[in-house]
């Protein structure tokens, strides 16, 4: 790479960016030193086009095949992850493989075995209120000769929401994006995750605002696995249900991709190789060129004279845009994704199979005396590489983690202490489930843990007008230390005589 003095405009994005620092700023202008990996990071970074794509060939450098950047690594540097050095000629890793046992002291301890399950949800128990009196069911038994209890109640949680995972390759809406049931904010899109866009539901200040009800309804509803109807704003709208396939503008979502388009390049090489001479998987995210990718390239085949109408991330990879086109890029018609054909490359005759990272569209071409690629029918080696991908892909689901905070006033009714609870949680003397399932409490202060709904029963949560959503959460621990954590040991009961309750909703 080189800097062009005469565009370079000082911003300094480049040498902010540069991952191995060797861009410095000098008189408002940014200079390249040695140890340049050619990257790329700072011309795609730079407004103003001031870098210059040339290669700078450093004697003795070793390219790295590691990942998509291909670093050209000179002597005794190391390329832009920091993760390979050239060390005399050779790439090595920049630290030693670890066993379990060099990184088991770093870990979170895990709670033994024997209050892993508790003798009682809090599914049907009542709940600690007002918040001093110890909750409504603590019982003990033996397991394995230990006295081990449990404490449980169903809470009432102001600090809680719902993460919500919906599988598809659709465009929701922007993230940030509020997201509205019947009209009112009940949360907003958050980020795009492997195949999936995540929803914020619910959280405390949607909970104590005005929109709060319907904010706690939804926690409870989705969590419970009922069938919403959400509305992003500028975006789609979400008929969705945990468990179910998403349906998004009245399209229902059956298949989640296999991946980006360049894992679809790495995943499927030997069927691409064999399908057509170009291969492009289209992807709002990653689009592959399978020519001009590593894989392609791994296999022996000569880059392509295509060129595509997105920008290039790294050889064969490309940024798509997003829309209601082919994988959900703004591309209607695939054939539109080809910018230019260098004919002396790409010769007539030629073969080029377009499809997505699901397989369900995709078409052929073949590349006529005029340049110009004209449609045809899959050939039977290009159908099985679209099949080979359609069955990799997963059924499209909804699924949902049900957010609770209880490290709050709720621990009251478990001890008399509560930071020691808080501390017991986080040292697994104390194990938490919510109905029964385990969660992932997440580090830091207080007792924040995620759970995923579909392991809890059936309508186990709900909501109350405080606004807050109600979730049950058990405490199991040994007897021995529910007692040093100061908890209401006088309101142990034996499991043995806990005579399970009837119930059915009562209706008004
Ligand atoms: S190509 Fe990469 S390593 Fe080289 S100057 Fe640019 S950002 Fe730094
Ligand atoms: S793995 Fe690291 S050193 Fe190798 S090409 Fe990728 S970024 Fe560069």
């Amino acid at each position: 790479m080189k800097i062009d003095p005469e565009v370079c405009n000082g911003c300094g994005l480049c040498a902010k960016d540069c991952p191995v620092s060797v861009v410095t700023m000098a008189d408002k202008k940014a200079h390249i030193a040695d140890g340049c990996v050619e990257c790329r990071t700072c011309l795609r970074v730079c407004p103003v086009g001031a870098v210059i794509d040339e290669v700078v060939e450093v004697p003795g450098a070793l390219v790295c095949d590691r990942c998509p950047v291909g670093c050209a690594i000179g002597p005794e540097r190391t390329g832009a992850c920091g993760r390979f050095v050239n060390a005399g000629g050779e790439l090595k890793r920049t630290r030693p493989l670890l066993t379990y046992d060099q990184v088991a002291g770093g870990l979170q301890p895990e709670p033994e075995e024997l209050i892993r399950r508790p003798w009682i949800t809090a599914i049907g128990a009542g709940g600690t209120y007002p918040d001093y009196i110890p909750a409504p069911y603590i019982v003990a038994d033996k397991r394995d000769g230990v006295d081990v209890v449990t404490v449980v109640t169903e809470a009432p949680l102001s600090y809680s929401g719902l993460k919500l995972k919906i599988d598809t390759d659709l465009e929701v809406g922007p993230e940030g994006a509020p997201v509205r049931l019947e009209g009112r904010v009940v949360g907003m899109v958050e980020t795009e995750e492997y195949g999936s866009k995540i929803l914020a539901i619910g959280g405390v200040n949607r909970l104590t605002g005005k929109s709060g009800f319907a904010a706690a309804r939804a926690v409870a509803a989705l969590a419970n696995r009922e069938a919403l109807t959400l509305k992003v704003r500028g975006g789609a709208r979400l008929e969705v249900a945990v468990g179910r396939p998403p349906v998004i503008n009245g399209q229902t979502v059956e298949r989640m991709r296999v991946g980006c388009g360049s894992a679809s390049a790495g995943l499927f090489a030997p069927f691409f190789a064999r399908a057509a001479d170009e291969v492009i998987v289209l992807d709002h995210h990653i689009t592959s060129l399978f020519t001009h990718h590593a894989a392609g390239r791994h296999l022996g085949l000569k880059p392509s004279g295509l060129e595509l109408t997105f920008q290039r991330s790294t050889p064969g990879r490309y940024f798509g845009t997003t829309g209601h086109g082919w994988g959900g890029t703004d591309v209607e018609d695939p054939l539109a994704v080809v910018a230019a054909v260098d004919t002396s490359l790409t010769r007539p005759g030629s073969t080029l199979l377009i499809t997505e990272t699901t397989g369900v569209q995709a078409a052929m071409y073949r590349l006529d005396q005029r340049g110009v690629f004209q449609p045809m029918e899959l050939t039977p080696a290009a159908a099985q590489a679209v099949a080979a991908i359609a069955e990799s892909c997963q059924e499209s689901r909804v699924s949902a983690v049900y957010v609770g905070g209880v490290g709050g006033s709720a621990r009251a009714g478990v001890t008399r202490y509560p930071l020691r609870l808080t501390r017991a949680v986080h040292a697994a003397t104390a194990h938490l489930t919510c109905g029964g399932a385990p969660v992932f409490v997440l580090p830091g202060g207080g007792i924040t843990f995620y759970v995923d709904v579909e392991q809890v029963a059936h309508g186990a949560f709900t909501w109350v007008p405080t606004p807050a959503t109600v979730a049950p959460i058990e405490y199991t621990m040994r007897l021995d230390d529910y007692r040093a954590m100061g908890g209401h040991v006088e309101a142990v009961k034996p499991f043995k005589t806990l005579e399970p309750v009837p119930w059915s909703p009562s209706k008004s």
